[in-house]
């Protein structure tokens, strides 16, 4: 049962990749604008991926700046798929160490913020004639990774053009056998106090970093 339950959620990642893929090539994939919560959209985030990451006896942490904004207007599904993405590669390409997390203000002003993430793992890395082709489709770093370990090679280009939908950018530094940073910034409009306070529940996930 086990076996057939990973396989169909193994198809379903595949599916809903080539879907969300196909809909933004044609132009057709908008961006909801709705209030979210940053802190948990992270810290949700990490949370999917915890069991999995102490699988594999990896450490997995996430450091919030203590000055984020709590309530932000964007999409906090299509947040939490790039970060998803990101996490799910770092504990999937990482045999031995640690994957973190780390969410910081880049820039802002009195109606929108600019964050910064950055994904680190200490995973087996990404070579330096592969990595400028790591965010175009359907693209591995070799056939052996594919054997190893699965995928499709669509989820960064998914990324890529969601972080360009938030007007942001995406980009990564590795060295083969050193680890990988995945680091993308992404704009989202501050939600004004009146709407904030609709929403003033300190929720025991705030105290976790
Ligand atoms: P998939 O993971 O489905 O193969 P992605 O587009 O997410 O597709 O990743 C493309 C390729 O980039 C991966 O196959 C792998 O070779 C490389 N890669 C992505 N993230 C990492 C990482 N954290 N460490 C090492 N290699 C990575």
């Amino acid at each position: 049962m086990q076996i057939v339950k990973d396989s169909s959620e193994s198809l379903m990642v595949v599916i809903n990749d080539i879907l969300d893929f196909s809909k933004i090539e044609a132009g057709k994939f908008e961006l909801e604008v709705c209030p979210f919560d940053l802190r948990k959209t992270a810290i949700d985030a990490i949370r999917t991926l915890e069991a999995r990451a102490k699988q594999k006896g990896l450490m997995l942490n996430s450091y919030l700046a203590d000055d984020l904004p709590k309530m932000l207007l964007g999409d906090a599904a299509r947040l939490r798929q790039v970060l998803l993405n990101l996490l799910g590669n770092a504990v999937k390409f990482t045999d031995q160490g640690s994957v973190k997390l780390t969410v910081s203000i880049s820039h802002q002003d009195a109606s929108q913020v600019l964050l910064h993430f950055m994904v680190s793992d200490t995973g087996i890395g990404i070579a330096a004639d592969k990595l400028e082709h790591i965010f175009e489709a359907f693209s591995q770093a070799d056939n052996s990774v594919t054997r190893q370990y699965g995928g499709t090679g669509l989820g960064l280009a998914i990324c890529s053009k969601l972080v360009d939908m938030m007007q942001g950018e995406i980009r990564v530094k590795s060295e083969l056998g050193q680890g990988s940073q995945f680091i993308f910034t992404a704009v989202f409009a501050l939600v004004q106090a009146d709407a904030h306070s609709a929403n003033p529940q300190a929720t025991p996930l705030d105290q976790a970093h």
